[in-house]
Parts: C-alpha cells; sequence; structure tokens
C-alpha cells in the first residue's frame, strides 16, 4: 500500500482518461477537487479531449500513442503543459509510475494497458484497475507481483467491486461460490436467427449499461462476462469451478457471494459506473459522491436465470480458455478484440465474433504465459491469426 494520508491530496496516474471509465472517473474526482490531484493522464489518440483535461488538471506529464499524437496535443496546450508531451510505450511508463502516484487508474483498452499497469504493480503502487486484458491475459504475473510489493489491486468493474466488497471482513476459505450477474445484453432473448442479423448500431444500444463500444459489444456476445470469469479467478484467488454467471436483467444486484453456511451476500447499486469507480478511488474510506442513489420501491421485480451458453457460447468458450490456462486467456481476450473490430467495421456478422475467436483458440498449440513478454507474443499470434480467419471469410 502506498504512503498515502488523509491529510493530503491523493495523487492520481489515470491512464485512459479519454475512454468511457477515464471520462467518468474525472467527472467523480471534480466533485472533490480538495481530495484529489491528477499526476498523469494517458490516451491514445483523442488529443482535443485530452488537452481540455490537461488545461483543467495540470498534470505533470501527459502521455499519447505516438509522436504524431503528441504532436497534435503539443499545439493544443499552452507551452509549459506542451513540455510535458510524452508519447510510446516510455511514456505510457512515466505517466504510470514516474511521478510517484497514489493510485493508478488503469483504463485503458485492450492489451495496451498492460505494460504500464504491471509496471504500476511492480513499483509497490496501488491500481485501480479498469482495464480486463491486464487480469485476463497476465492474472497469474500480476497477482503474484502485488503479493510481492503489496500493491493493492482495487476493482473498477462494477461486478468484481461488487464481489470485493461483499467480501470484506470474511474469510475467503468460507466461499462456497462466487456469483457474477451479468444483464444478457440486449439480445438476451434472440433466437439463433436473430442473432445472424444483428447490426452494430443494434449491438452498441445496452439496456442498462453505458460505456465503450469494445466492452459493449462484450457484453452482448457474453464474452465480457466471460473475461470477467478469469479475472475473478485471479483477483479473488478462488478456482473457475467456484465462479458462476447468473443473467439478471435489472443489473441492480451487481454480484455476490454465496458462503458454506448458505449465506449470499450482495452489493446493489443504480447501474452506473461512477458508484464502483468511486469506491476503488476513496478506499478504503467511503465518502459521499452526490451519486445517484438506488430506490428499491422502484426498480419493480428482479429477476434471475441461468445463462444460455447455446446461444452465447462466448461464455463457454472463455471458461475453457481459463481451464486451459498458459497464454489461452490472452489469445482468447487478442482474437476477440480482432473479431470485435471487424464486426463494428462490418466484416463479421455477430456470430462471426465468437466462432472467430474460438477458431484461434482451438489453433493455439498451449504456450505457457511465464512473462509479460511471452504474454504479449500470444497477444499477437492471436492478433494475427484472427486477422487470417476474417480475411478468409470475407
Ligand atoms: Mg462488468
Amino acid at each position: 500500500m502506498s504512503q498515502y494520508t488523509q491529510s493530503q491530496p491523493k495523487r492520481l496516474a489515470i491512464l485512459g482518461s479519454t475512454g468511457s471509465i477515464g471520462l467518468s472517473a474525472l467527472k467523480v474526482i471534480e466533485t472533490a477537487p480538495e481530495s484529489f490531484r491528477v499526476v498523469s493522464l494517458a490516451a491514445a489518440r483523442s488529443v482535443r479531449v485530452l488537452a481540455e483535461q490537461a488545461r483543467r488538471h495540470r498534470p505533470e506529464v501527459i502521455a499519447v500513442l505516438d509522436a504524431r499524437a503528441a504532436e497534435e496535443l503539443k499545439a493544443l496546450v499552452p507551452p509549459d503543459l506542451a513540455g510535458r508531451v510524452a508519447h510510446g510505450p516510455q511514456g505510457y511508463l512515466e505517466a504510470a509510475v514516474g511521478f510517484g502516484p497514489d493510485l493508478v487508474l488503469s483504463a485503458m483498452v485492450g492489451a495496451a494497458g498492460l505494460v504500464p499497469t504491471f509496471a504500476a504493480v511492480a513499483a509497490g503502487l496501488d491500481v485501480a484497475l479498469a482495464n480486463k486484458e491486464t487480469l485476463v491475459a497476465a492474472g497469474h504475473l500480476v497477482m503474484a507481483e502485488a503479493k510481492k510489493t503489496g500493491a493493492a489491486i482495487l476493482p473498477v468493474d462494477s461486478e468484481h467491486s461488487a464481489i470485493f466488497q461483499a467480501l470484506m471482513g470474511n474469510d475467503p476459505a468460507g466461499v462456497r461460490r462466487l456469483l457474477l450477474t451479468a444483464s444478457g445484453g440486449p439480445f438476451r432473448s434472440a433466437s439463433p436467427a436473430e442473432l445472424k442479423r444483428v447490426t452494430p448500431e443494434q449491438a452498441l444500444n445496452h439496456p442498462n449499461w453505458s460505456m465503450g463500444p469494445k466492452i459493449t459489444i462484450d457484453s452482448a456476445t457474453l464474452m465480457n462476462k466471460g473475461l470477467e470469469v478469469i479475472e475473478a479467478r485471479w483477483l479473488f484467488d478462488q478456482p473457475l469451478e467456484k465462479i458462476q454467471v447468473v443473467i439478471h436483467p435489472q443489473s441492480v444486484v451487481h454480484s455476490l457471494v454465496e458462503y458454506v453456511d448458505g449465506s449470499m451476500v450482495a452489493q446493489l447499486g443504480v447501474p452506473d459506473m461512477r458508484l464502483p469507480i468511486a469506491f476503488a478511488l476513496a478506499y478504503p474510506e467511503r465518502r459521499y459522491w452526490n451519486l445517484p442513489p438506488l430506490d428499491l420501491t422502484k426498480t419493480g421485480p428482479l429477476t434471475f436465470e441461468p445463462p444460455d451458453m447455446e446461444r452465447f457460447p462466448a461464455l463457454r468458450l472463455a471458461y475453457q480458455a481459463g481451464q486451459a490456462g498458459g497464454a489461452a486467456p490472452a489469445v482468447l481476450g487478442g482474437a476477440n478484440e480482432v473479431a470485435v473490430e471487424s464486426f463494428l467495421a462490418g466484416g463479421l456478422d455477430f456470430p462471426g465474433i465468437t466462432a472467430c475467436a474460438a477458431s484461434v483458440l482451438e489453433a493455439f498449440p498451449g504456450r505457457p504465459a511465464d512473462s509479460v513478454a511471452a504474454v504479449l507474443e500470444a497477444d499477437r499470434w492471436a492478433r494475427a491469426q484472427a486477422r487470417a480467419w476474417v480475411a478468409g471469410r470475407g
């Protein structure tokens, strides 16, 4: 844990500041400017949004993907801030660990977030983790490193935040099951024929949550829930057999822990990502944020049903990758990311997303993932395979 004391503002590194989570986090932070100081901002290429954030928060470093984005950003900010612009992997590292933040919010999308997040954990910095790939692809490495350095990993995902909270004060040895809730996405009751005709516009229209495009598509295929199962395994050190998914279309119960005595402990709230973000930012405090409260008298009936792994095979695929272990989850994640991009670009139909990921996972000869470099190599292999699969189909 960091040396953070409550009398001083908490120093934050925001990796992925222009994405959905980053924007929500900054919104939350701006309601409590006396409690937080943003020391770094990192994003890929959204230089206009980033320039505006930089002017407002005046971080020590602003990191972007490449030299071109860096030049564009420099032209948009005053000279003193232009001098703080960094880029590329080195820039991201500087944003993560360079200015001794008390907490690193890891919210970059995709595999790009893994390296700076791992560096933060290796430096013993506490991490509020929203980047799925970090735990899906390298959960064993990240958690082992966190144990070594004492870095705390605080989940930002609503389900993992719920489980984290439901475990507080309880002995993990008494856990019977972790139950991740899933809304089921917009096509929960669609037939296989209807699923074949789903357009990107329909898939991007999530019934409850407002999120980035990649995760919204993953929610529609249930791949998101599958990746969350793998994340939960590492985050809470529980075997996959003890992690189950239940469809809960209202997204009010954010997840549950069942204990061996039969008790279930759940966390509830409105489906608003600012809630788990605020919890992670303030942890271990609970503070007032003026966020929308949950009115139980107005939620209507709360329903639960088992997931249909026939219509949504991505969930089963994720369990398979998790059981296979090694680099298999990294392969699944990399292939899925390419497949989702292809779907959004019109190059694949909706069932094709999971079919592509399944085909790449099946072709994977199996390889250990004993270093971040090995994980990234597996990710690259999977992406190339997925691109070839999509091209072969088109
Ligand atoms: Mg989630």
